[in-house]
C-alpha cells in the first residue's frame, strides 16, 4: 500500500463522494483532498464491459467512447441505482 502510504505522509485524505457529470475522481489540491465517486466508476466499469459485450468487433476507443456517450446520458440517481444492482450481482 505505498501509494496509500505516500498520500498519507503528503497529508492528504482519501474520502468517496458524489461529483457532477462524468467526473469519476478529483483531486482538491487546496483541501488535499482526493475525492472518488464510487458508484459513477462502478457503472463507468460495467458500460465499458456491456459495449464490449454488445459490439464485439469495435475497438477499444470507440468501446471507451459509447461507454461515456451512454453514462453521459444519466442522471446520479440512475447511475447510484444501477451501480447498487451491479454491486449486488446484477440482482434486484
Ligand atoms: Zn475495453
Amino acid at each position: 500500500m505505498k501509494r496509500l502510504d505516500f498520500l498519507k505522509r503528503q497529508g492528504f485524505s482519501l474520502c468517496v463522494g458524489t461529483l457532477p457529470k462524468s467526473t469519476l475522481g478529483v483531486t482538491m489540491f487546496d483541501l488535499k483532498s482526493i475525492v472518488i465517486d464510487v458508484p459513477k466508476n462502478v457503472v463507468a466499469t460495467f458500460l465499458h464491459e456491456y459495449m464490449h459485450v454488445r459490439r464485439p468487433k469495435a475497438s477499444e476507443k470507440a468501446t471507451e467512447k459509447s461507454a461515456i456517450k451512454i453514462m453521459a446520458r444519466m442522471t446520479n440517481k440512475e447511475i447510484s441505482q444501477l451501480a447498487l444492482r451491479i454491486m449486488r450481482g446484477g440482482r434486484r
